[in-house]
């Protein structure tokens, strides 16, 4: 067994050395924020690297799901997803906005647009789906159904950095995306986010209300709030993204290594893979369902008893915690899919640096019960 603990993620950091240039030439500038030469060098660097025409950096992405929901002015009710990061709907009551939970897709955990049209109400303002595990929502038929009601739909984007479909970026969907560069994420910048909007005027406004609302020295327009990325971070950002290829490439040599060691275990199911055009692989989702030797739960403790730390993502719901469970959309009843997911689902480890002797490690553990 493995001496060393293996966590369900690891962060990829780039050379250290590599880091020491971008400092210095913050030190010898003395810009450290407010939109400096690396914030404006990263937004560019990622719009090409993504595909999409208009970004704005964040101190984080839950800052950046608030502010996007203020800069497209959303109130009363938003339709979600109760299988998230609890940060999700958390922005929705950062806004005084009622969350109203729709269940998920057995097959891919997202947002089920079939069950969409039953929950809108003449409160109902927006839909903020998530690309859950980096795979894409069915964007087509959540247009359709936001089309018809006169809805946003702003895509919790977290874990979807450089998906893609047939036709370019999965964050080009939708009214906004957002994205976190959170430590745990495929693309990090320590702690981090970005929206991604479709045009310059939007941009212009989320640019103000992370800026506490500033336009020019003298003015203010509006209550905005503190959510700029530092130079310190956006320069991370940049020496990050020269090595992003290669990191999803290890993470994709992985996918394939666990999905043929775990195929002829009974009892255990992988996700499907999302069949996009380009997949980001950042997370190795199982379920673990009634054939298997031991419950989820068991398995769970065994693997880190032995110093292996999966996750369970995501157990329990949003819908599940306090300030969620008195919401009449939060029932159990409602929610399914989501609570027979939530019951099964193991996060294997899965990050650029993890050894291919440590997934057989794992994979011979879950097979040997
Ligand atoms: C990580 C994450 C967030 C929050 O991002 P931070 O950058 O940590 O604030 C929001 N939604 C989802 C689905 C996430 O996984």
């Amino acid at each position: 067994m493995s001496i060393e603990p293996i966590y369900v993620t690891q962060p990829y950091l780039p050379p250290l050395e590599e880091f020491i240039p971008y400092l210095q030439q913050i030190w010898d500038k003395k810009i450290l924020t407010n939109g400096g030469p690396f914030h404006q060098q990263l937004e560019q660097a990622l719009c090409d690297y993504l595909g999409v025409k208009h970004i704005a950096l964040f101190t984080n992405g839950t800052i950046a799901l608030v502010t996007a929901l203020q800069a497209l002015r959303i109130t009363g009710e938003v339709i979600t997803t109760p299988y998230s990061f609890v940060a999700t709907s958390h922005s929705l009551l950062w806004n005084g906005i009622k969350p109203v939970f729709v269940d998920i897709d057995p097959n891919t955990f997202n947002l089920d647009p079939v069950k969409i049209e039953a929950a809108i109400t003449p409160q109902t303002t927006a839909i903020m789906p998530v690309h859950c595990y980096g795979h894409p929502c069915d964007v087509e038929a959540i247009q359709k159904i936001a089309d018809n009601y006169n809805l946003k739909v702003i895509y919790d984007a977290a874990h979807a950095f450089g998906v893609k479909d047939t036709g370019g970026s999965i964050l080009r969907h939708g009214d906004m995306s957002v994205l976190s560069f959170h430590a745990t994420k495929v693309f990090n910048t320590f702690e981090g986010g970005a929206i991604i909007c479709p045009d310059e005027k939007t941009k212009i406004r989320i640019d103000q209300l992370k800026n506490f609302g500033h336009v020019g020295e003298v003015t203010v327009v509006a209550p905005g709030i503190n959510g700029k990325m530092s130079e310190f971070n956006a320069a991370l950002g940049l020496l990050q993204l020269k090595y992003i290829d290669q990191a999803l490439l290890r993470r994709k040599a992985i996918d394939t290594a666990y999905r043929e060691r775990l195929k002829n275990v009974k009892g255990i199911h992988c996700l499907n893979d999302s069949g996009e055009k380009v997949a980001n692989y950042s997370y190795f989702p199982v379920l673990v369902d009634a054939n298997y030797p031991l419950s989820r739960d068991g398995l769970n403790q065994k693997l880190k008893d032995s110093g292996i730390h999966p996750r369970r993502y995501f157990y329990p719901l949003i819908s599940e915690f306090p300030m969620y469970r008195g919401l009449p959309s939060a029932r159990g009843e409602n929610l399914p899919v989501a609570t027979a997911a939530s019951s099964q689902v193991l996060c294997l480890p899965i990050y650029p640096d993890l050894a291919m002797s440590a997934v057989d490690e794992i994979t011979n553990f879950i097979a040997a019960q």
